[in-house]
């Protein structure tokens, strides 16, 4: 678990979406969880670093957890089909975050994120319990949120899936800020929306995951 782990944080630092101590990323396990340490930079993490704890919020080895451990827990209490829970201050999700607003369905691919929006939850603390509390509302029904003024959560029934949860939910705000730049997108209809959805079913691996 500690390997899989750091290859998750790798492969975070590879695709450019966490840089230096920025984000957090755990695995779901028998006994809780296993969390990145706390103030880490991303590209010295080793394996014996990461922390095991469990849902009642107690260390089971030794280092400090991620200070935002609490939404790591929540999620993995709050959501039985979770795995893999991964946070990013990404560059797009994040400048969008400051807006405070939800991300609307202006490109299909918005499903991958759970539904026809990525909410953006309310600021608060970082490592707070109110963040939290903000982030699992704006979870309802979704894999994936953004956190006013700080990021995103991005959230799998595996490592992978969180993975490619995240890398879509950050192409995805690229191309909204991107049109933003240049005129009011269009936003796809419910029905238009209904439509992905059952469309989703069969498709690839997003189909796996979102059935
Ligand atoms: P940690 O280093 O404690 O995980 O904090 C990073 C972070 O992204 C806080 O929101
Ligand atoms: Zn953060």
């Amino acid at each position: 678990m500690r390997e899989a782990l750091l290859t998750m944080c790798q492969r975070l630092e590879q695709l450019g979406l966490n840089k230096g101590t920025s984000g957090n990323v755990s695995l779901r396990c028998e006994q809780g969880f296993w969390i990145t340490p706390s103030g880490k930079a991303n590209a010295e993490l080793q394996a014996e670093d990461m922390v095991l704890m469990d849902l009642a919020a107690n260390c089971l080895s030794a280092g400090k957890p991620s200070s935002e451990w609490r939404f790591h827990r929540d999620i993995y209490q709050a959501k039985p089909e979770v795995q893999a829970v991964v946070h990013t201050h990404s560059m797009f999700a994040t400048s969008l975050s400051c807006l405070r607003n939800d991300i609307p369905a202006f490109h299909y691919m918005i499903a991958v994120a759970g539904g026809d929006s990525i909410r953006c939850a309310p600021y608060a603390l970082f490592g707070s319990q109110a963040l939290s509390d903000h982030a699992l509302q704006a979870l309802q029904q979704r894999h994936a949120c953004l956190l006013a003024n700080h990021g995103m959560i991005a959230t799998g029934r595996s490592a992978q899936h969180a993975l490619s949860v995240a890398l879509e939910v950050e192409t995805l705000c690229e191309q909204y800020w991107r049109a933003l730049q240049v005129g009011q997108p269009h936003i796809l209809s419910d029905d238009e929306m209904q439509q992905v959805f059952e469309q989703f079913k069969g498709y690839g691996d997003w189909g796996k995951n979102n059935a």
